[in-house]
């Protein structure tokens, strides 16, 4: 299996896939063809999710040992607090919550970065790199503390994550400056998160550094979502779920079924579009935004326009409002053709717009559907979901059960089982899940405590433990000190 640049590039194997990140034109790489699944195999598997992780995974992965990937999967989710990793819960007869943030962060992100870092020693291994990996990371929350967990203390890796000063939750910033690991650092940067991630971004393009870094034995790498090795773990989650219905007798082998997710980067969607081009049989895949709501215009009109205002909102890792991950889709609505890419990429850095065309975006609109949510209505539907099902979903949730509603009223679609995908715990934002019910206080663990005895639903383990634990990282650096920090760290 070969891995092809969405901007045409050179196509390199999976290991190249993986340490690159991405293409040196510029380009995400995607695989040359979309290996079929063995739905009837993965069904035997039932809930036992390591098994269907491996069967997804390992047809991308040719050149890799299947020992060593079936090893790094046992201890990638041997941390997850439940034994089926990603629990499916009923919600209504017709509807269920796929939770994937039973994670050491407590946010579905680890499900792909407990991966990587197995994915990514191994890919140096067999590129014959013997530098040590060093994984520059920009932040806005929940990305940097699950770098860290993945990557504290894997031999030939280190890893230095840069956060906005005073641009994160207190809860994500404590999560973070506790971080144990003897090859771990973090540092808050003086600007918000696109200042961090433009100095990212300068220190992988500039060639002294570089040198520097090789001259110390180390060569950067990087952990974002855009890297294959962070996509590839994600597709087993949307078969885990269909196994687990098929087993619970709740759908049967063959029906179709539905996802609605709540959707930044696209990366987590894009593994359910992977899983549909594998055979998983899927009737819609629903696509939730909050008032950030570009994707759904796109889905709606095949105009992506990212000139709109940027707006702050409690689903915070939604924000966004250029989807990096989009690219690869678009690939495969460019009928693969890199030079219909790179045309929209360039109209889109140029004048914040492209349009692929209405008939374009028509093709996919009977698998995709998208619609948002506001910030009222994001309140409200956590409240609304609680008081009828004693169930209690974070912010992020409860974007996707709000657009799934409005799903079933403009479709009729009433009678197609539904998996809402969420995508972290509740009591990673206590403070926004407390004010749907009650007026919360300045501080997260009281909040979090409140909404224990409110809701009782148990706190995990990883919430208790950060409070009072010592702050390791203090430091705060202007963006001109980035280059310098990262060269400290290099030692
Ligand atoms: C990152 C994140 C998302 C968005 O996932 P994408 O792959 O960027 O679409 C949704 N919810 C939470 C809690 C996240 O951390």
């Amino acid at each position: 299996m070969r891995f092809l640049s969405t901007r045409g590039g050179r196509d390199v194997t999976a290991a190249q896939a993986i340490q690159l990140g991405i293409s040196p034109d510029g380009g995400l790489f995607v695989p040359e063809s979309f290996p079929a699944a063995d739905l009837a195999g993965i069904l035997k598997r039932g809930s036992f999710y390591q098994g269907i992780a491996y069967d997804v995974m390992i047809p991308y992965l040719e050149g890799f040992t299947h020992g060593e990937v079936l090893s790094g999967i046992e201890s990638a989710y041997s941390r997850f607090g439940d034994a089926r990793v990603v629990p499916l819960v009923p919600l209504t007869p017709s509807e269920s919550v796929l939770e994937l943030w039973h994670g050491p962060t407590m946010a579905f992100k680890d499900v792909a970065l407990q991966m990587l870092p197995h994915l990514l020693t191994q890919a140096v291994a067999i590129n014959g790199d013997r530098h040590v990996i060093y994984i520059l990371v920009a932040t806005s929350g929940d990305t940097g503390k699950a770098a860290l967990e993945g990557f504290c203390d894997v031999p030939g890796t280190r890893v230095t994550v840069f956060y906005p000063h005073g641009g994160v939750s207190a809860m994500q910033r404590l999560q973070m400056v506790t971080q144990a690991g003897k090859n771990v650092s973090v540092c808050a940067v003086r600007g918000n998160f696109d200042d961090a991630q433009t100095g990212v971004k300068k220190i992988f393009g500039d060639r002294t550094m570089a040198a520097s870094l090789g001259e110390r034995g180390f060569r950067l790498s990087s952990a974002n979502s855009i890297n294959f090795g962070r996509l590839v773990p994600q597709i087993a989650y949307y078969f885990s779920a269909y196994a687990q219905l098929a087993e619970a007798g709740t759908i049967r082998p063959g029906q179709l079924i539905n996802f609605c997710v709540p959707t930044g980067n696209f990366g987590d969607i894009l593994a359910g579009y992977y899983a549909v081009r594998m055979g998983l049989p899927v009737n819609r895949l629903i696509l939730a935004a909050n008032r950030n709501n570009v994707l759904t215009d796109f889905f709606r009109t095949g105009v992506y326009d990212a000139r709109r205002p940027f707006s702050k909102s409690m689903s915070c890792s939604i924000d966004i409002l250029i989807s990096s991950n989009l690219e690869r889709l678009l690939f495969e609505l460019a009928d693969r053709d890199p030079s219909l890419v790179k045309e929209w990429m360039a109209s889109l850095s140029e004048t914040g717009r492209y349009d692929i065309g209405i008939e374009r975006i028509s093709r996919v609109s009977s698998l995709f559907w998208s619609s948002w949510c506001s910030e009222e209505e994001t309140l409200r539907t956590i409240a609304e979901t609680f008081n009828s099902s004693r169930y209690l979903m974070d912010p992020h949730t409860a974007v996707a059960q709000k657009v799934y509603g409005d799903y079933v009223r403009e479709t009729g679609d009433d009678g197609t089982h539904t998996v809402l995908l969420s995508t972290a715990s509740p009591y990673k934002f206590p403070s926004a899940v407390l004010s749907a019910f009650t007026q919360p206080s300045a501080d997260e663990f009281a909040d979090a405590e409140r909404l224990f005895r409110l809701s009782g639903m148990p706190m995990p383990a990883q919430l208790a433990g950060l409070r009072g634990r010592e702050e390791r990282f203090t430091d705060v650096c202007d963006l001109a000190e980035m280059p310098a920090k990262v060269l400290e760290c290099a030692k």
